[in-house]
């Protein structure tokens, strides 16, 4: 079993609320949401940060972009909105070292904190 809960999540040997599901992304449920929704897009391949990323991982990123584009037109947020960040190293507030993208949405002040 990994040491990585994301990856164990990835693997369906940890529980989440999958959300929405490619070959090359899954997306699952905050467990403690930020925001009335609060979904978390991460790449199957483990990638620890945005300050580890090569440029091999580029297309893996984009795909992430997608799938958020997929979420939101899913949820019928094309038109009010949405919010994507990515937190990145101990100051920049990251907590689990598998690159997520945190999507937020249902308020106009959507960030994660
Ligand atoms: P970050 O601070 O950007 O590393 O964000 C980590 C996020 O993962 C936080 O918003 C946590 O609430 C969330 N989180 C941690 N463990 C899990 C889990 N097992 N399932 C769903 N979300 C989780
Ligand atoms: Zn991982």
């Amino acid at each position: 079993m990994s040491d990585c809960m994301f990856c164990r999540i990835v693997a369906r040997e940890s529980p989440a609320d999958i959300e929405y599901e490619d070959d090359a992304v899954v997306a699952f449920r905050d467990i403690y949401p930020k925001a009335p929704i609060h979904v978390l897009i991460v790449p199957k391949r483990h990638i620890a940060s945005v300050a580890e990323l090569a440029p091999a991982d580029a297309e893996l990123m984009g795909r992430c972009l997608l799938a958020a584009r997929a979420i939101g037109e899913a949820k019928g947020l094309g038109e009010r909105g949405y919010r994507i960040s990515i937190n990145t190293g101990p100051e920049g507030g990251q907590v689990v070292y598998h690159v997520h993208f945190h999507f937020t949405a249902g308020r106009r002040t959507a960030a994660p904190r």
